[in-house]
C-alpha cells in the first residue's frame, strides 16, 4: 500500500532535489566542533557510509564558516550551514560553497541584511530552509506556543524572503511536543506548497528519542507530510540516519538496506535467540541491499515468517533451518547461525 504524498515544490539542494514526487531523504547533523576540520569531514564520511543524504553543520562564528569551503571539498553529499543572529556568517557560508543555508531571517532581524543574503543565496542557487523551532519563537510577540504561533513564525520568515523575490524555500517547524509539531505540519500544509522538512526536535537518547521520533515523523509521513527527514537524538549521529530509514521502511516510502524481522522470544525458544539477533544486527548495517531477513524462535511462526523473508531461520533445539526465498536450504548449529546467515546474504 503506497501513502499518497502532499504536493510539494522541488527544491535543489546541491545534487539532490528535495519535494516534488521525489524520494523522501535522510538527513543528519555533525556533533564535532565544525573548526576541526578532519573530525567532521570524519563524521560525515560515517553518515555517508550509513545513507546519510545532506549533512548540517553548526556555524556558531566567521572561523566555523571559513572551514566550510575544505569541508564541502572532501565529502560527497551536499552540506547545509546552520546559522544564527549573524547575516555575514550566511554570506561567508554561500561563498565558501555550501549546498543549502539554514536559517531564521527572523534572528537576523534587520530586513537589509535578509535581503542581501537572498541576493547572494539567488546568485549562487543555495536554498535556504526556514527552521522554526518552537524554542525560537519570539516569546514578546507569541505568549503561547501553539501551532498557530509557529505557523505565524513560519509565514513572517517565509514573507521576508518572498519580499526579496527569493522562493527556494524549504519549511520545518520543530517542536518537541509531538500533537504540536503535528498540528503545526498539518495548519502549514494549506498555506504554502514550499517541502517539509520534519522531525521531532530534541527527541531526546536513542531508546526513548527513537520511539519518539517514530510516532511524531510517523504520523506525519503517514498524513503525507514530509519531503525530507532528520532524526535528532543524544547520541552518534549515524543512529539518526538508521532510525530515520528504519521509520521510512515502516511505512513502505523507501526501501534501505536490511529490514530485520524478529520474533520477541518465548517459553518455546530453545536458541539464544537475542544473541543471535544482536549479533546480525550489528553486522547487518553494512549491507546496502534491500532486503527482509527474519529470525523466528521455533516452528510455530518460524518457517511461515522465515519463508516470507528473502532469507531467515526458523530456530529448534540449539539450531536453525535457513530458508531463503521462501524454500527451505539446510540446518545449522546455533553457534554457527549468524555467520551462515551472513555468508548467504553477501551471495544474494
Ligand atoms: S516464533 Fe516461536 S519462539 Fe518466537 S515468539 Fe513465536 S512461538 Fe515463541
Amino acid at each position: 500500500m503506497c501513502i499518497p504524498r502532499r504536493d510539494s515544490m522541488s527544491v535543489k539542494v546541491g545534487n539532490l532535489i528535495i519535494g516534488g514526487n521525489q524520494p523522501i531523504s535522510v538527513q543528519s547533523m555533525t556533533k564535532t566542533d565544525t573548526r576541526d576540520v578532519p573530525a567532521t569531514v570524519y563524521q560525515i564520511k560515517q553518515l555517508e557510509d550509513a545513507g546519510c543524504s545532506i549533512v548540517r553543520v553548526a556555524v556558531p562564528d566567521i572561523s566555523a564558516a571559513k572551514c566550510l569551503g575544505q569541508i564541502r571539498s572532501q565529502i560527497n553529499i551536499p552540506l547545509v550551514a546552520d546559522i544564527h543572529f549573524d547575516y555575514r556568517l550566511a554570506i561567508e557560508a554561500i561563498h565558501q560553497g555550501v549546498d543549502k543555508l539554514r536559517l531564521n531571517p527572523g534572528n537576523i532581524k534587520d530586513t537589509e541584511k535578509v535581503s542581501l543574503i537572498c541576493y547572494e543565496a539567488k546568485k549562487f542557487n543555495i536554498p535556504i530552509r526556514i527552521g522554526v523551532n518552537s524554542g525560537s519563537v519570539d516569546r514578546k510577540r507569541f505568549h503561547e506556543i501553539t501551532p498557530q504561533a509557529l505557523v505565524d513564525s513560519a509565514m513572517e520568515h517565509i514573507r521576508l524572503l518572498e519580499e526579496c523575490d527569493f522562493t527556494d524555500i524549504i519549511v520545518s517547524l520543530k517542536a518537541s511536543n509531538i500533537p504540536l509539531t503535528i498540528e503545526s505540519y498539518k495548519l502549514m500544509s494549506g498555506m504554502v506548497t514550499y517541502p517539509f522538512h520534519i522531525g521531532i526536535t530534541e527527541a531526546g537518547p536513542i531508546r526513548t528519542g527513537s520511539i519518539r521520533s517514530g510516532v511524531g515523523i510517523g504520523i506525519l509521513l503517514s498524513m503525507g507530510l514530509g519531503d525530507t527527514v532528520r532524526v535528532s537524538l543524544t547520541a552518534d549521529p549515524v543512529e539518526e540516519v538508521y532510525t530515520a530509514y528504519e521509520i521510512l521502511q515502516s511505512l513502505n516510502l523507501r526501501r534501505h538496506g536490511v529490514q530485520l524481522v524478529s520474533c520477541p522470544t518465548c517459553g518455546r525458544t530453545e536458541v539464544d535467540l537475542q544473541k543471535i539477533v544482536y549479533s546480525l544486527e550489528d553486522k547487518l548495517r553494512i549491507i546496502k541491499k534491500p532486503l527482509c531477513v527474519a529470525v523466528m524462535g521455533c516452528v510455530v511462526n518460524g518457517p511461515g515468517e522465515a519463508s516470507e523473508a528473502d532469507i531467515g531461520v526458523a530456530c529448534g533445539k540449539g539450531v536453525g533451518l535457513l530458508f531463503k526465498k521462501g524454500m527451505p536450504l539446510y540446518k545449522v548449529p546455533q553457534e554457527r547461525i549468524v555467520d551462515v546467515l551472513m555468508e548467504e546474504i553477501e551471495k544474494m
